[in-house]
């Protein structure tokens, strides 16, 4: 089992190096060279323990030239951070062809804990293998530095430097950052905005002199390695609804979690079309429904995490759907890049939403929802649950094909946008009670590259 670029790289890579590569030699993204077949009964797989299901995906994909131990280890911490406190698949049924399934029980309260709790023993394993160590470099706006920090503290062979914008994550996602003891994490808070810290990131990952003390990369979405860690939910949830193909309605920003689905049915799971729901940042509905792929500067909303106006993994989809024809990604992503847009092939087009159908949800629309799943359910939803669940009340219950709806967020990491349609502050569970009182540590610095340079030096040293 291995894996090629999306834009013409064919020397087959193992998963190991598709981890540690992040990005393909081509510019693009790593894809499998042929999608498995499973060897096993996927749909008792699936109906069975979220551990046991995990290890057969990873292996079946080439997880397991990193070795037997390190596959078992990745599939209990994301069973971890998968189960809710009572122990069992968190899916709520909500209607007769309606369920919510709940991806926020990890540490961090956010689906992106689940396949970040799974890539950090992986990544050790892969650095362990080839005698290496690793800095991950990371600028964040709240949730994935807070997910990569809990996921990553305590690793052997990877150092972790986070940059946050001071002053300008929420008190919650600052405090699961900083409150972490670990000599290999590093959190830095910059006297500026996030663009100064991705600004920071992108120069320090192009700086010779920190590639002296062993590899540098970041963690990002685009790795194959955190795809692979969102696909087995789809298939425990669609085995735990008892439905028939059921269609997942997923809450979408960089088109990873709704890319992951996709490979689930890709492999024969018991999983129905896949719907992407966007917030007012809508290229990507734009280019599955129009055709049209137009780059805009973002708006902030308050599904805040959705923020995102090129979908990186949105060049997957085109991979696949246009047969897999590289130099065709090749020269639109080429031309996206240099120009902020391109016009697709009404074929290709046709075949995007043929894929994954996708529509817009306002945000009136999302504070709506966050009432109704109130008033009608009983249920505290989170903004970005809100904007999926929009879309699939709006697809229409009645006459439709059994619909989940992926919750990413717990409700108490955005109280300001719940209380504003509830009237009420969410319930604080205890997990983030805990953190208030806790010690912080943070390495504050100028927003000055040089200083971000400096603390990063003397961090790998
Ligand atoms: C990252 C994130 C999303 C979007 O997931 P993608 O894989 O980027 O599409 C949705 N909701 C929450 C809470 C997130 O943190």
């Amino acid at each position: 089992m291995n894996y090629i670029g999306t834009r013409g790289f064919r020397e087959p890579r193992t998963f190991a190096g598709a981890l540690l590569d992040g990005l393909a030699p081509d510019g693009g993204l790593y894809v499998p060279e042929t999608y498995p077949t499973p060897d096993f009964d996927l749909a008792a797989a699936s109906a069975g323990d979220y551990g046991d299901l995990t290890e057969k995906l990873l292996t079946l994909f080439g997880v397991d030239v990193l070795g037997a131990e390190a596959v078992k280890k990745a599939a209990a911490r994301t069973k971890a951070a998968f189960l809710n406190e009572a122990g069992q698949v968190p899916l709520v049924q909500v209607e007769d062809n309606l369920w919510i399934l709940e991806l926020f029980h990890g540490p961090t309260l956010a689906f992106k804990d689940m396949a970040m709790q799974m890539i950090a023993p992986l990544t050790d394993a892969a650095l362990a293998q080839n005698g290496e160590t690793l800095t991950l470099v990371t600028a964040t706006s709240g949730d994935t530095g807070a997910a990569a920090v809990r996921a990553f503290a305590g690793s052997e062979h990877v150092r972790l430097v986070v940059f946050h914008p001071l002053g300008r994550v929420s008190p919650v996602q600052r405090l699961q950052m900083t409150t972490v003891e670990a000599d290999n994490v590093l959190n830095i808070g910059v006297e500026g905005d996030f663009d100064d810290c991705q600004r920071m990131v992108k120069r320090l990952l192009g700086e010779e002199s920190l590639k002296q003390n062993g590899l540098v990369s970041s963690v990002n979405s685009i790795n194959w390695g955190r795809l692979l860690g969102q696909v087995p939910y789809y298939l425990a949830a669609a085995a735990a609804s008892g439905a028939d193909h059921p269609e997942f309605v997923v809450p979408t920003g960089n088109f990873g979690d709704a890319f992951a689905g996709w490979v689930g049915r890709k492999i024969g799971g018991n999983v129905g079309h896949i719907h992407a729901a966007v917030n007012r940042n809508d290229a990507l509905a734009q280019a599955i429904n129009t055709g049209h792929y137009v780059r805009h500067q973002a708006v902030e909303t308050a599904s805040v995490s959705m923020d995102v106006q090129a979908p990186s993994n949105f060049e997957r989809l085109v991979f696949e759907a246009s047969g897999r024809h590289a130099e065709g990604v090749k020269g639109l992503f080429d031309t996206f890049n240099a120009t902020g847009k391109v016009f697709l092939s009404p074929d290709l087009q046709g075949a995007l939403n043929a894929q994954v159908s996708a529509s817009t949800i306002s945000e009136g629309e999302t504070k709506a929802t966050i009432a109704y799943g109130y008033k009608k359910w009983n249920k505290v939803i989170c903004p970005h649950t809100a904007v999926a669940v929009a879309a699939a009340l709006k697809r229409g219950m009645g006459q439709s094909q059994p619909q989940i709806a992926l919750a990413t967020a717990h409700p108490a990491k955005f109280p300001d946008f719940v209380a504003s349609a509830l009237g009420f502050q969410p319930e604080v569970p205890e997990a983030i009670r805990a953190l208030y009182g806790s010690k912080e540590t943070i390495t504050s610095i100028r927003n000055d590259e040089f200083a971000a340079l400096e603390v990063v030096k003397a961090f790998q040293a």
